[in-house]
Formats: C-alpha cells, sequence, structure tokens
C-alpha cells in the first residue's frame, strides 16, 4: 500500500479559498447566526468549509469525520496511516487488489453513477483510467512520458465492459487482470454532496464547501445574497476571469492546470483521453460545471473537458436540461463560453469576453 501523496496546492485552490474566504468576510452582518468552519488536507488537497447556524459546530464536525471516512474509501493508492489502522477501509484499494468485491453503500452509488456517466459521455468520463495514471507517474509522482505501445496496452486495462456491477447484490468484478478502479474524476463532487446532506440534516440552511476549488453551495449568504465563486484563468493564478452567484448549487471546475508535470519543454496534465490514454489535448483550457449535484457536476467536468469545446457545448444542449447542469468553458483564447440558463449570474472581470452558448 503507498504512503499518501501530498500534493502541492495549486493556485487555483488558494484562489478559490481567497475568493470564498473574501465572501464570507463580507457576511458578518448576520450577527445572529453561529458559524463553524474546518479547514483540513484530504483527497490530496486542502479543503475548507463553512456551516451556519445552530448546530453549525457539530454539522461540521461531522462533515469532517466523513470527508475522512471517504478519502480512505475511495483513494485508489491506498494508506498507510498506522492511526487510521483498524478505524477506516480502503475499499477501492481492497477492490482493485482483489480484482472485485462486496461494495459499501458510497461505493455502490459511485460506481453505478461512474458506469452510467460513462455511458452518457460516450466514455470521456472512465472510472478505469488508474494503469494509465499510474504509468504516466501521477499517482506516485514520479512522473514519465509512456511510450506509445505501453499506453496501447494498457488501454486495454481501461476497458469499462470488463467491469461486472451487480446493482442487486451490491458487488463489482473486475474481469481483466491488473484493471483498476478510479475515482478520482468523482470523489470530490461526492463527498461536497454529502456534506451538504450532512449540514442539512443538522438543520444547517446556510453553507460552502470548499475541496480544493470544487465548490458546493448550500442555501444562500446567511445575508440572504447568493453565493459568489470566482473562476480562476487557467494561465495566470492570480487572475479571475468571471464570478458566478448561485444558491444550492456545486461550482465544480476541470482544468489541466490543476495537477501536472513538465518534460522536454512539454506540459502533461492529469486529466487523460480514454481514447489515446494520453493527457487531453484540445480547444478547452478549463470547464466549470454547474449543478445542484455534486456528483454529477465532477464526473462532468472531467468528461466535457476530454471531449474539447464543440462536443462539450452539443452535450449541454442535448442533456443540460435533463440532467440539470450549466457550464462555463474557458477555451484556449481565454474567452469564456457560458450557457444561457447561467449566464445572468455570470459577471466577467476585466475584459475577459463571454460568450452565451444557446440551445
Ligand atoms: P478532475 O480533476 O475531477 O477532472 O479529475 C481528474 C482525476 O480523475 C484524475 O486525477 C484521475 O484520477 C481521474 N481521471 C483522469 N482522466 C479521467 C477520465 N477521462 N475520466 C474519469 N476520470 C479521469
Ligand atoms: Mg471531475
Amino acid at each position: 500500500m503507498k504512503k499518501r501523496n501530498k500534493l502541492s496546492v495549486n493556485a487555483l485552490i488558494l484562489l478559490v479559498l481567497g475568493f470564498t474566504t473574501v465572501f464570507l468576510a463580507g457576511c458578518g452582518e448576520d450577527g445572529e447566526l453561529k458559524e463553524s468552519t474546518k479547514e483540513i488536507f484530504a483527497m490530496d488537497t486542502y479543503m475548507s468549509f463553512t456551516a451556519y447556524g445552530e448546530n453549525s459546530e457539530q454539522a461540521a464536525a461531522e462533515a469532517e469525520a466523513r470527508v475522512q471516512e471517504l478519502d480512505y474509501m475511495l483513494n485508489a493508492s491506498g494508506y498507510t496511516d498506522e492511526a487510521k489502522e483498524g478505524s477506516a477501509t480502503c475499499e477501492i484499494y481492497q477492490i482493485n487488489e482483489n480484482g472485485g468485491g462486496s461494495l459499501s453503500e458510497d461505493a455502490d452509488y459511485l460506481i453505478g453513477r461512474a458506469l452510467e456517466l460513462n455511458e452518457l459521455t460516450g466514455g470521456a468520463f472512465n472510472p478505469c483510467m488508474y494503469v494509465v495514471m499510474e504509468a504516466w507517474g501521477f499517482t506516485s509522482q514520479n512522473y514519465r512520458v509512456p511510450e506509445a505501445e505501453e499506453l496501447k496496452q494498457l488501454k486495454e486495462l481501461t476497458d469499462v465492459s470488463a467491469l461486472e456491477y451487480d446493482p442487486e447484490n451490491k458487488t463489482l468484478e473486475i474481469n481483466k487482470k491488473g484493471m483498476k478502479i478510479d475515482l478520482g474524476g468523482i470523489a470530490k463532487g461526492y463527498t461536497s454532496a454529502q456534506i451538504t446532506e450532512i449540514f442539512k440534516a443538522n438543520g444547517i440552511e446556510s453553507g460552502l464547501i470548499n475541496l480544493g476549488g470544487n465548490v458546493q453551495a448550500l442555501g444562500t449568504k446567511p445575508d440572504g445574497s447568493m453565493w459568489r465563486v470566482g473562476i480562476q484563468s487557467p494561465e495566470d493564478s492570480s487572475a479571475c476571469m468571471g464570478v458566478i452567484a448561485v444558491k444550492d448549487k456545486a461550482v465544480i471546475t476541470s482544468g489541466g492546470y490543476e495537477r501536472y508535470f513538465g518534460e522536454d519543454g512539454k506540459t502533461y496534465h492529469h486529466i487523460i483521453d480514454p481514447e489515446t490514454c494520453v493527457p487531453a489535448e484540445n480547444d478547452i483550457k478549463s470547464v466549470t460545471v454547474i449543478s445542484e449535484d455534486g456528483t454529477l457536476a465532477d464526473a462532468l467536468s472531467t468528461a466535457l473537458f476530454v471531449m474539447g469545446k464543440d462536443e462539450a457545448e452539443k452535450f449541454w444542449k442535448k442533456y443540460g436540461d435533463e440532467y440539470g447542469f450549466e457550464v462555463v468553458i474557458i477555451d484556449e483564447n481565454l474567452d469564456a463560453y457560458v450557457s444561457e440558463g447561467i449566464i445572468d449570474d455570470y459577471e466577467a472581470q476585466e475584459d475577459y469576453r463571454v460568450t452565451a452558448i444557446e440551445k
């Protein structure tokens, strides 16, 4: 089992944290509401979440415990943290080691959603990219550029049809030796959705969850105004391209600048095109998906990033209403394309151009 890899904080996280801190700081007028914030490092990223209300302390404490549980459960690389031994299970790691097994409620839900979204996105979202992530060194930080032949062979081990998922009995069999599940593209969105549920169960009506730049807003700010989430420029971590005002929504971004390495003057990032097993390279620099469903938003931000701009726009036109999501696409010229359902809530910063994506 591998040791936890503490990846350095990327600038996006700092920016969004900075933004949310600023916006949170503006909420002080409502002195009545109790506020509890947790700032932790989990799932290879810095996170913070704040609950406002009578039970905010309890809600934040429960949320923190839940994050730790899900971190252990969903991390495909596993952890060796003796303090945790016996109290937490690295379920996905175990499933990968054993070629399958029975699923907890969380893993069952996530495998079900991952397979559904794999199909919906025509394979752009693929929950079996682990061996490819490994080959590029993203799981160990021993980065390298694999040979084409190696990637060709590894592609065989990303074949989702080799998964035998039985939702009735909550079991999963991986019918190819060496193939491994990777829920990295969906886990944080699910986690923020879970924190939202914990907040609600504690009677919290206002809260903000920021899992390394993946934001989920519960209700409005305590003063009744919308939460404001900044979209970072993919090329300048200190520049904000736009701000989205949201209520009861997840705002989840995928971008090549979030995790990458350079070799021979070229940059390789962590979102892999399942067709080629190479980091997706197209006219998109980042995709933000806005939805009430954090799990959906996370999987789709990854998938739309892989698709490229035309396909991503078509995908929104086809499924945006049915599945309940909006998009902000930042292209290679740093132009923003914002789906019409959210454009009134999008405020461009400085001179950044904005174009509506219309049906
Ligand atoms: P995200 O930051 O949500 O876009 O997810 C990126 C993470 O998802 C990577 O670090 C991998 O663990 C995993 N991943 C990479 N490529 C894909 C893909 N095409 N589909 C699903 N998950 C992926
Ligand atoms: Mg994602």
